[in-house]
């Protein structure tokens, strides 16, 4: 019980370090600028929108949020290539990544907000906007080259994208639903959380969202836009759901701290406990109740467990991570963003921490 205790305080003081020395960074980043507008409206270009909406949310982070540091992508009205976007938010050891970008449509009509996180899109439904989001790239001298011989016109070459993200699509998945649920409680139009791959976000090594304020190209959501009203409405909106996130992220550190020395007590102890592994496959706010439901993409035999807010459906209960690796396999054309999860002692722990236990036995 002492060894324990000491080793408790001890612990302690290493994660109090340690948060003191890094604090939590957020990475803004205002899409497009300089010579890249962005998409265009009647009267008004993107990378205006972005930019206005970005350096307000930053102002709220710094003003609200002391203990946590802000970096922007850009905070003037200059070109900064994608492939460098991701690698300033990793070289900050960014702990959240947020892309702000505005939409436009061929259709004046379309309105609305959405954001995305990484992932393949069975339907194509969003493929125009990551073509277009991407398309930046093209601006570029010897962008083959620099991105690897990725055309950002052509289907087929989304399909070395691989899934980088997909450690970070639990949190990042979590982060754009409050931002969209702010976005309902700020009366503009819900398009929802969606998934399409982004260039900018693929190779970020932290939670990322692109948000898609809205349509530049629809007159009356251009002007909304436009107004300082309506951006200081979008930036508060993202604010909320940063703070949110944060409150959360916070929580879940002192939680994970307190139980992960009390976790190495108990591994001392019962020596014949295992590790279980699962695949999540997504979350949601409501429980589904039908188990038809579109969401399943047809597949049987999905679980969930409950984490704050949120049911996370998994699929597949297993003690051997071969196991759960073919069968990640197995629905990788259903669901490509599938991921493992591991749960010991009733505990969800990380695969690292999983892998330290097995070798321990
Ligand atoms: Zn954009």
């Amino acid at each position: 019980m002492k060894r324990f205790f000491v080793y408790f305080i001890f612990s302690t003081i290493l994660f109090v370090s340690y948060a003191s020395t890094k604090p939590f960074t957020v990475v803004i980043d205002p899409g497009h600028g300089g010579k890249d507008p962005g998409a265009m409206g009647p009267n008004g270009r993107e990378k205006d929108v972005n930019l206005k909406v970005s350096l307000k949310l930053g102002e709220l982070i710094k003003q609200n949020n002391p203990d946590v540091k802000v970096v922007f992508t850009r905070d003037v009205d200059k070109y900064v290539p994608l492939q460098d976007r991701s690698s300033l938010a990793n070289k900050a050891n960014g702990d959240l990544f947020i892309c702000i970008h505005t939409n436009a449509s061929k259709s004046r009509s379309a309105y609305g907000s959405e954001t995305y996180t990484i992932g393949l899109d069975k339907t194509n439904a969003n493929f125009e906007v990551a073509k277009r989001e991407n398309s930046v790239i093209l601006l570029e001298d010897g962008y083959k080259e620099k991105y690897q011989g990725f055309d950002p016109t052509s289907p087929d070459s989304y399909i070395m994208f691989e899934f980088m993200q997909s450690k970070f699509s639990d949190k990042s998945i979590e982060f754009a639903a409050y931002t969209q649920d702010e976005f309902i409680s700020s009366k503009r139009y819900n398009r929802g959380v969606r998934q399409e791959n982004f260039w900018v976000l693929h190779q970020t090594k932290m939670p990322s969202v692109l948000i898609e304020l809205g349509f530049i190209s629809n007159p009356t959501e251009e002007r909304f836009l436009l107004s300082n009203e309506g951006q200081d409405i979008m930036a508060n909106s993202i604010y909320k759901a940063f703070a949110k996130y944060k409150h959360e992220y916070d929580k879940k550190n002192i939680a994970a701290n307190t139980s992960s020395s009390i976790k190495t007590d108990t591994t001392l102890q019962s020596s014949d406990n295992k590790v279980t592994y699962q695949l999540q496959l997504f979350i949601t706010r409501k429980q589904l109740v039908d188990d038809k439901d579109p969401q399943f993409r047809g597949l049987v035999g999905c679980t969930f467990y409950e984490e704050g807010d949120w049911f996370k459906y998994t699929y597949g209960s297993t003690n051997d991570l071969d196991e759960i690796l073919k069968l990640k396999n197995n629905i990788k054309s259903t669901f490509p963003e599938a991921f493992i999860i591991v749960f010991y002692n009733g505990k969800k722990i990380s695969l690292q921490e999983a892998e330290k236990i097995s070798k321990q036995k």
